[in-house]
């Protein structure tokens, strides 16, 4: 928590102005219940009229100016606290951006999202809060100790005897209630998790009938936050009936003792009012300042959640000293690279070495899991090898920046990602400033022309949230295009013509071989067909390469190459 106050530290001039006037707010509110008691003493008990309402007016004017000041500090401390919660979504959202998907894997998509949303609210209204009362609260209950004490030091002696058992009471509750508001940002992460899940995977829960098994699984989750938050709720609730009998016990025993005071004329009857007031008032505010401290509680265990985001530091950095700056060759070489995900037992991949060179294209076939995938993730740096290297042109790319690596790279991961905007848009994210010229011709490569300008508006159509109002090949057509515009040196192809026609598949890559003659091209396939004409091609079996050569040399000395062509070519293909 006392981490994250450093993002208060823009707004120190609002908060010491809020604050001020709400000191200013006190002192004029500490002087009400005199004013009302020297009303009774004087102006009733005198039957001083004018007196009355000389000092009616005073305090009638004193409220106005309360209601304020009240009005401009809570204006101030809901723009503060906003800032507050916009600021640390922002720099949460910095800091994800910079992460390799390691992190990713650690916090999960969905904690992630409620960490940025749920968890920084929690937050701003504590700061909210703590801006409105925590200042007001010490202050007021302190300052009307001391009015009380002034009014009659030994009747004060009681709130002595009541402050404890109240604070006691407060302390026991929130030392409860923090580990159960930690579980509830948990369960909220998995409610999302399941909600998410199932938004994205609607189709798939329709076609397999699976709408009342989600549905108890949403129940489930659902069920399980309510539960833990009536639990804690109830918890919490037991603290206000406590303070307000605390209180009233103290209010019958002031009175009592007030009343013999007044008897023996030690007390005066609108002094015993006014101490009256500021023990209700001074109760009042130890009530508050225990809401807060919930609050705190609750709060505690959003900051820490959001202090993980904060404090994790990327594997992937870039160097201090980068080797080079732009990569101008492309040659692409694995040296014994050994890798595996965080919390696996086997390596994903083992001791692969290779070289890709420019004007060639390197073809990448295996079974599904075989880690095609893996290797293709490992060039962009979206992981760090555990053992061996990779270089491009003969550097390190862990020693040149990520974003020199990433410029020379065009990429078209396995499941094709579009964004919502046009399909010029989603183009144009490859390369900024592209020209209306270089998209057309980008979506020619791609074979794509054909359904583009079928599309009513053309280049203006609009894709829609995740791409679903295109095809599964007319999607991967575009990442590809998207990849194109960029002119890179470096082709990634994470089996992108899967959905494509064996015609089409067949244009495409003639089309790409003319555009792409000087470029690196590394294309993973399941299909014979897409990689049977490579000038190279890598046969992966369970993270191993098991074979290098082109189709014919393989044919001959690669089993598990064999295996898949057999299984997709007919007796006379292979011949
Ligand atoms: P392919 O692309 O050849 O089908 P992948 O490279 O995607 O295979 O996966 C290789 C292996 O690594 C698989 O056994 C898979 O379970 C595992 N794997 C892939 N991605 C992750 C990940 N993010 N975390 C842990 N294991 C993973
Ligand atoms: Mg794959």
């Amino acid at each position: 928590m006392s981490k994250l106050l450093k993002f208060l530290k823009p707004y120190r001039v609002a908060i010491l102005t809020a604050s001020g006037l709400i000191f200013i707010q006190i002192i004029l509110e500490l002087l009400l219940p005199t004013l009302m008691g020297s009303i009774i003493d004087i102006g009733v008990a005198g039957g001083d009229t004018a007196y009355i309402f000389k000092t009616g007016g005073l305090m009638m004017l004193i409220a106005s100016i309360v209601i304020l000041l009240a009005i401009i500090s809570i204006y101030l401390s809901s723009r503060i606290s906003m800032a507050f919660a916009r600021d640390i979504r922002g720099e949460i959202f910095k800091k994800v951006e910079n992460f390799s998907l390691n992190e990713f894997d650690k916090i999960g998509t969905s904690s992630l999202i409620t960490r940025t949303t749920n968890d920084i609210t929690q937050l701003q209204q504590v700061v909210m809060m703590s801006l409105r009362i925590m200042a007001r609260a010490p202050m007021i209950t302190i300052g009307s100790i001391i009015m009380a004490v002034y009014k009659n030091a030994r009747l004060s002696l009681i709130i002595i005897f009541v402050l404890p058992v109240i604070m006691l009471t407060v302390l026991i509750v929130t030392k409860k209630g923090v580990p159960l508001f930690r579980s509830i940002q948990i369960k909220l992460d998995k409610l999302n998790q399941i909600l998410r899940e199932n938004l994205m995977g609607v189709r798939v829960v329709r076609a397999f009938n699976r709408i009342d098994y989600e549905k108890e699984r949403f129940r489930e989750a659902n069920e399980d936050i309510t539960n833990t938050t009536i639990k804690v709720n109830k918890m919490m609730a037991t603290m206000m009936p406590a303070i307000t009998l605390a209180l009233n016990f103290t209010i019958i025993a002031v009175i009592w003792y007030g009343s013999i005071n007044i008897d023996r004329g030690a007390m005066q009857v609108g002094d015993l009012m006014a101490f009256i007031q500021y023990v209700i008032q001074s109760m009042f505010y130890i009530a508050m300042l225990s809401m807060i401290f919930i609050m705190i509680s609750r709060a505690s265990a959003s900051a820490t959640r959001i202090n993980e985001v904060l404090d994790m530091e990327s594997d992937i950095k870039d160097p201090e000293n980068p080797d080079i700056t732009e990569i101008k060759d492309g040659t692409i070489q694995f040296k014994n690279v050994t890798f595996s995900y965080s919390g696996a037992e086997e390596p994903a991949l083992k001791n692969i070495s290779f070289t890709a060179k420019p004007g060639e294209v390197t073809a990448i076939i295996g079974g599904t899991g075989s880690g095609k995938s893996t290797l293709i993730n490992l060039i962009p740096r979206f992981y760090d090898v555990d053992s061996g290297s990779i270089l491009i042109d003969g550097i390190d790319i862990r020693k040149m920046k990520q974003k020199a690596l990433r410029d020379a790279i065009g990429l078209v991961p396995q499941g094709s990602v579009l964004f919502t905007g046009t399909i010029a848009d989603n183009i144009k994210y490859g390369k900024d400033f592209a020209t209306g010229e270089d998209i057309g011709h980008a979506i020619e490569i791609a074979q794509a022309e054909g359904f583009v300008l079928s599309m009513k508006k053309g280049f203006d159509s609009i894709i829609a949230q995740g791409g679903t109002n295109v095809s599964g090949g007319q999607k991967q057509r575009l990442s590809i295009a998207r990849a194109l515009v960029r002119k890179p040196k470096i082709y990634l192809f994470d089996d992108s013509f899967s959905a494509l026609d064996f015609k089409t598949d067949a244009k495409l890559r003639s089309a790409l071989k003319d555009e792409v003659a000087e470029s690196t091209l590394i294309i993973v396939s399941q299909r014979v067909s897409t990689v049977i004409d490579a000038d190279q091609i890598i046969v992966l079996d369970r993270g191993a390469i098991c074979g290098i050569g082109v189709h014919r040399e393989l044919l001959k000395t690669c089993n598990v190459y064999r295996e898949i062509v057999s299984s997709q070519l007919s007796e006379e293909e292979i011949a």
